[in-house]
């Protein structure tokens, strides 16, 4: 990422969207206790959407320059 923040509203959040498909098994304990489930992802195949980046404020394109 070459910027430091949006060259046009000067916000410091970008963000990409995402297709996210797979199964995962997500455990649980009887009394409600929280366990580890950090495996959780491992099933999970994520595909960038776009090719490029966007601000979170406006939406602008963050397109690398050559
Ligand atoms: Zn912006």
């Amino acid at each position: 990422m070459k910027y430091d923040k949006c060259p046009k509203c000067g916000c410091d959040k970008y963000y990409t969207r995402m297709r996210v498909c797979g199964t995962s098994e997500h455990y649980q304990r009887f009394d409600g206790e929280y366990i580890d489930n950090s495996q959780l992802h491992d099933g999970i195949i994520y595909k960038d959407l776009w090719k490029y980046p966007r601000c979170a404020n406006c939406d602008y394109k963050l397109k690398e320059e050559k």
